[in-house]
């Protein structure tokens, strides 16, 4: 690992990433965290690390052309490496995705000092053609003063060869001698750096894993874990994991890591410390290790798509419509009074809280989470400076909070990635400053595949159910639905990915002999980018996360189902359940305790 301090001796103007309406042009910042959190609004000057990889990576191709080395022309990929890549395409990464061995980050002021320091800077927009000033086009531009200090590193990902490493390092010596240009307004003398740097032998970078492969047992024993990740606190760095990869301006991001993201992550980190090919995958793969999506908080603890919330107010009381949903289908088909009828459809569809009355809407999920849009302009390589009119929006996820999921393994997976934490890199552009963070496993304490604990769990959903079938039906109706049915709910923690022209009903029936008596679900479509194979993985058609099953089996076979309920808690249902998907939990308490309260319906009103 290099460290690297950078001194700005001119103004320095990075162009892009901005997000203000005041000025036209804005320097790249950095924004704390805990703006989210309401306190204070902090802003640090940054330059981003692809700004100054795309800059060093452009005076190192001029350099090791003056010294004649054999090097490719980028950016056009058609003119790039194709097989052997040259030192340029080794270091900082070829066409089509290939990485670098070099790994770049933002650069930020060493303790967060110099808050919101900028020039403000009027400047007359030139029309290019006409080369003569604009009318009316005076914009404001922010610039980055000079003398500010920022420092940075150069991770290795993997062991540059010897001479790759001389001639890298006899560069980094030039630019302390010379300097470099990084940024917009080259032209106007903007964008000079001085740079120091230094060798960092204590590189926590170097061996994120155990150099040598983990002894596997041999008899392979697979239980829960708790999975968090971490990203790295000194610079909060944000992600970017996007879902299709499309050609367009316009790079969206999901709202959660997916389950084969992170198992990517772990076997790209096992490669980068040599371990065999073959041990890797009978870790991840022969042995079935299932990693869950991580999401920003527990996946126990997001609301079901059954869960509904007022209209008006979004701070009133969440409820779970589940269970209603199922009785007031059997009041309809029993052919209650139509003044019931309605009485109960009204007080099941508004608001709880006194006095409100508003309306009741689906809670939505992931939609609320926080993805922050930044924008980039597209830079011409070869003239240095940016495509007029050429920029990219993208979406992140922000870099200062944790995200947690679920894994089945063995053992064999807790020695790798250990409970202080792994340093693994997630999801796109991570050579560029994102995706840097901490893996780690824990022991997993709550009560997920355990059939005794879903028993318990069923015996809580049936009273709740009983009860509110009673307000419905009479009580003869009630004993003749509940007498010999045993009733319970499966929530999806992940999509559930299902075979191929298939009825849901017709495929639980068939697999288990369940019966689907009714369900919140939204159709989806998994995609996704495989970073193994630079394409694009097949569209399959999934039930979205969050989803909500009420089911019912035989009473007579209620130890069966729970041995199998908490065997599907541990290896998933459906289809590709090595890649994330098909987590189920059953029984969720939210679906009873937080069931529209009996009294309430029961109420005049
Ligand atoms: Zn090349
Ligand atoms: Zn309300």
């Amino acid at each position: 690992m290099y460290r690297l301090a950078l001194t700005t001796a001119s103004l320095l103007l990075i162009d892009g990433q901005y997000r203000t309406f005041t000025v036209e042009k804005a320097t790249a910042r950095r924004i704390s965290g805990q703006e989210d959190k309401g306190s204070e609004r902090h802003e640090w000057p940054i330059i981003p690390a692809a700004a100054l990889k795309g800059a060093m990576r452009i005076d190192f191709e001029r350099l090791m052309r003056a010294l004649e080395r054999p090097v490719c022309h980028g950016p056009d990929p058609g003119r790039m490496c194709t097989i052997e890549p040259c030192i340029v395409c080794r270091l900082f990464g070829g066409p089509g995705d290939r990485p670098g061995r070099l790994r770049f980050a933002d650069a930020l002021p060493p303790t967060r000092q110099y808050r919101e320091l900028y020039i403000q800077r009027m400047g007359v927009g030139l029309s290019r053609s006409l080369r003569r000033a604009e009318s009316g086009l005076l914009f404001a531009q922010e610039a980055m003063p000079s003398g500010l200090r920022l420092e940075t590193q150069i991770q290795t990902l993997e062991p540059l060869a010897p001479q790759d490493q001389h001639d890298f390092e006899a560069v980094l010596n030039w630019w302390r001698q010379e300097g470099l240009s990084i940024g917009g307004g080259r032209s106007r003398g903007m964008g000079r750096v001085t740079l120091e740097w230094e060798e960092d032998t204590m590189d926590a970078s170097a061996e994120p894993f155990p150099a040598e492969a983990p002894v596997l047992p041999s008899q392979p024993r697979s239980r829960l874990f708790h999975l968090f990740f971490t990203p790295t606190t000194e610079s909060e760095e944000p992600i970017r994991v996007s879902a299709v990869k499309l050609r367009s301006y316009f790079l969206g991001s999901l709202g959660f890591i997916p389950g084969s993201t992170v198992r990517g992550a772990v076997g790209w980190g096992l490669k980068r410390v040599e371990m065999a090919d073959s041990d890797i995958s009978d870790l991840l793969l022969r042995r079935a290790a299932r990693f869950s999506h991580l999401y920003p908080k527990k996946p126990l603890d997001m609301p079901p798509a059954s869960a509904v919330q007022c209209k008006k107010y979004d701070n009133h009381a969440h409820y779970d419509h589940l269970l209603w949903q199922y009785v007031l289908g059997k009041a309809v088909q029993r052919d209650i009074s139509p003044r019931k009828l309605l009485k109960l459809h009204e007080q099941t569809t508004h608001c709880l809280v006194p006095g409100c009355k508003g309306d009741l809407k689906v809670v939505s999920r992931l939609r609320d989470q926080q993805r922050r849009l930044q924008i980039k302009l597209a830079l011409d390589r070869t003239l240095g400076r940016q495509e007029a009119g050429m920029f990219y929006i993208y979406e992140i996820l922000p870099g200062h909070q944790s995200y947690e999921g679920l894994v089945w393994a063995d053992e064999g997976l807790q020695q790798v990635i250990g409970e202080q934490g792994r340093q693994v890199f997630i999801g796109g552009a991570r050579s560029k400053g994102f995706g840097r963070g901490q893996l780690r496993l824990e022991e997993y304490g709550d009560d997920m595949g355990e059939a005794r604990a879903i028993q318990v769990r069923q015996e809580q959903l049936r009273d709740a159910l009983t009860e509110r079938l009673g307000i419905a039906l009479d009580e003869g109706a009630v004993q003749a639905l509940l007498a010999d049915r045993f009733f319970f709910t499966l929530t999806l923690l992940t999509e559930l990915a299902l075979p191929p022209a298939i009825v849901l009903a017709d495929w639980l029936r068939e697999l288990y002999g369940w019966t689907l008596e009714t369900a919140y679900l939204h159709w989806t479509r998994l995609g996704g980018y495989s970073q193994a194979g630079n394409r694009s993985k097949p569209l399959v058609q999934a039930l979205e996360q969050g989803g909500a099953l009420l089911l019912s089996a035989p009473a007579d076979k209620a130890t069966t189902v729970c041995d199998q309920l908490a065997q599907i808690e541990c290896e998933g249902l459906g289809l590709l359940r090595d890649q994330g998907y098909g987590w189920v939990y059953a029984c969720h308490p939210y679906h009873y305790e937080a069931a529209i309260p009996v009294e309430r319906v029961l109420a005049d009103g």
